[in-house]
């Protein structure tokens, strides 16, 4: 595999911790309202803007014979959650590591996140080496149309930083991402959640991404590549 032009991180559940977060501030969002929300429809949120998992939870709710919800009523009760969750987010393992690392050898890199621009500094503050990246699309960013799956968040982040997508590595833990990059021509690496594994694993990700166990293999990929 050789050298890519640059890296493409996605943030949540990639380099920083709070996927298992995020998941808590929607399940409790929803049993608010009365709906359980299974494994499996938490996984379907995983790597989403933030309005898009509103407009899919409320659609459960409501299919459950909950209330009729807006989006702005369901997120009044989640996002309080959510922001008192998010500020304690650890790194994933190996993520300041390989982000130094990138800084190190010159190799360019860029965010490419579902998240808002105020979410990503919230999470971001208590991580001094996030700063490193310093080209980022966010979740609303102006400039972008479609979120995950669509390919548009990588497409958007390759440009800015003047390379092609098709020569960039792009870094993923969700279905959705995964896709959104595969989509964009993206080289796709992704970090599955520990829960998946099997033919679960198998099924969740388009295409033959490169599977990885840790951030450190990636370092070591990066040393290697010619
Ligand atoms: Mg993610």
């Amino acid at each position: 595999m050789v050298l890519p032009a640059a890296c493409l991180f996605d943030l949540d559940g990639l380099l920083l911790d709070t996927e298992p977060l995020h998941a808590r501030a929607w399940q409790q969002a929803a049993r608010h309202f009365g709906r359980e929300l299974t494994p499996e429809e938490l996984m379907a949120l995983r790597g989403r803007r933030r309005l898009d998992c509103a407009d899919q939870v409320r659609g459960w709710i409501a299919a459950a014979g909950g209330p009729a919800l807006s989006a702005a009523e369901l997120l009044a009760v989640r996002q309080p959650i959510a922001e008192a969750l998010l500020v304690q987010a650890p790194p994933m393992p190996g993520a300041p590591e390989l982000v130094e690392h990138c800084h190190a050898v010159g190799l360019p890199m860029a965010l490419a996140t579902s998240s808002s621009r105020e979410a990503v500094a919230l999470k971001a503050a208590p991580h001094p080496w996030l700063a490193r990246i310093g080209v980022r699309v966010h979740g609303d960013d102006p400039e972008l149309e479609r979120g995950k799956p669509a390919p548009d968040v990588f497409l958007l982040a390759a440009r800015r930083l003047g390379v092609a997508a098709t020569d960039c590595w792009a870094f993923e833990d969700s279905p959705a991402g995964a896709a959104a990059a595969a989509a964009a021509g993206c080289r796709v690496h992704v970090l599955p959640p520990p829960h998946l594994d099997g033919p679960a694993l198998e099924r969740s990700y388009p295409g033959e991404p490169t599977l990885l166990s840790n951030l450190h293999q990636v370092i070591r990929a990066l040393e290697a590549a010619p």
